[in-house]
């Protein structure tokens, strides 16, 4: 198609970055350009300690091994998020209690969250969906009222807040995605954010393969060996580099996407007013990280209508999650139409528009000409 969904280019010192990284020697993680990725995402964010991963899942795995989340337990997610979101704590044995989201910000419906709380509740898991963030001092204070952690799935909403505070800073931890399809990325990679000091040693334990060789690098004992359970979560020191170009950038980047979505913001507002068209609630105690844009059709048929219409036109749009209680899976753990009426209905209805760095200009006028022609 002429106009992609997403095409992440380069923004800066990518390829200068990776030429580095080839001739430092150091290929393997935790290098130079991982440990610049970490303090700048400490710094930037004012969070103890970040750690880059292989991916955002594999940060949410890490949480859920943190957590020693096993057989049984149960933990609390939006039904309307990615299945990545849900599969690190059902990989641990975890069983999955859906919550409904809110049909404005689609965002995890807080008014929702204490009758799903049971004594076997391990984890809340908060998406800060398209970037702009939950209700955090609600869902916050239910948990804290039943002694419950707090997960930030935080991957489409770095460096955006909630009355002043960064997404991600919240929870005791938050999980942040460097796929290519995110705001920040180095093709496929991520990051665990951590916000409670005491989970810090285990963390680097697990993510080095159970064994405790940062404590080793840092000279604080003096041999590395076998100490807990863990797997291989480090991204290669060139990936790091990438990842570090795009951070470094992080005002370029964030100044182009939220022009981009206030340029297709203020586009459409009246004709989407006449067409019952529904554009992004983006509350005012938020600043949202401008991770996508997104539009609620008035139902089903009119949303496959305007993908097929923009597709004739050469234009790539795309819906985005089924709700996962009417998955295969989700169905498995007795997911059932009806119960999750708001994600049923807006997974049906929402559309997402071209929308990255590689979206120039024209090829949005173009995405917002075509868009005016459509009828419902
Ligand atoms: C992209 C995404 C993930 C997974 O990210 P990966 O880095 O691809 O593992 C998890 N949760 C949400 C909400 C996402 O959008």
């Amino acid at each position: 198609m002429k106009i992609p969904f997403n095409n992440p280019i380069p923004v800066g010192k990518e390829e200068e970055y990776i030429k580095t990284a080839l001739q430092s020697g150091h290929l393997s993680g935790d290098g130079p350009f991982t440990k610049k990725a970490h303090s700048l995402l400490e710094k930037s964010l004012g969070v103890p300690k970040a750690l880059l991963t292989t991916s955002c899942t594999h940060a949410l795995e890490m949480m859920a091994i943190l957590l020693n989340i096993q057989e049984g337990d149960e933990v609390i997610i939006p039904d309307f998020t990615f299945v990545s979101t849900v599969n690190a704590f059902v990989l641990r044995g975890a069983h999955p209690v859906f919550v409904d989201v809110r049909p404005d910000t689609l965002n995890l419906d807080e008014s929702k969250l204490e009758e799903a709380i049971t004594p076997k509740t391990r984890a809340i898991v908060p998406v800060h969906y398209a970037g702009i963030g939950c209700e955090m001092d609600r869902i916050m204070e239910i948990a804290q009222h039943h002694q419950i952690p707090v997960l930030e799935d935080n991957a489409h909403a770095l460096f955006g807040k909630y009355k002043g505070k960064y997404l991600g800073t919240f929870g005791s931890m938050a999980a942040q995605s460097f796929h290519e399809t995110k705001n920040f990325s180095c093709g496929e990679g991520g990051a665990l954010l951590i916000n409670d000091p005491e989970l810090v040693e285990r963390a680097e334990i697990i993510r080095e393969k159970g064994t405790n060789r940062s404590r080793f690098f840092r000279g604080q004992v003096d041999k590395y060996t076998w100490v807990d359970i863990g797997s291989s979560y480090l991204p290669s020191d060139i990936l790091a580099g990438v990842l570090l170009a795009q951070l470094e950038d992080r005002e370029k980047i964030q100044s182009y996407r939220k022009n981009l979505w206030s340029t297709y913001y203020f586009a459409f507002k009246d004709w989407a007013e006449k067409q019952d068209i529904q554009l992004p609630t983006v509350p005012d105690h938020t600043e949202q990280a401008y991770h996508m844009f997104y539009m609620l059709l008035p139902d089903l048929v009119s949303r496959q209508k305007f993908i097929a219409f923009l597709r004739e036109h050469e234009i790539h749009s795309v819906f985005h999650y089924l709700p996962l209680h009417l998955s295969d899976m989700g169905t498995r753990f007795g997911g059932k139409i009806g119960d999750f009426p708001i994600t049923e209905s807006v997974s049906n209805r929402l559309v997402r528009l071209p929308f990255s760095c590689g979206l120039s200009s024209s090829q949005q006028e173009e995405v917002i000409d075509t868009v005016l022609k459509f009828k419902v």
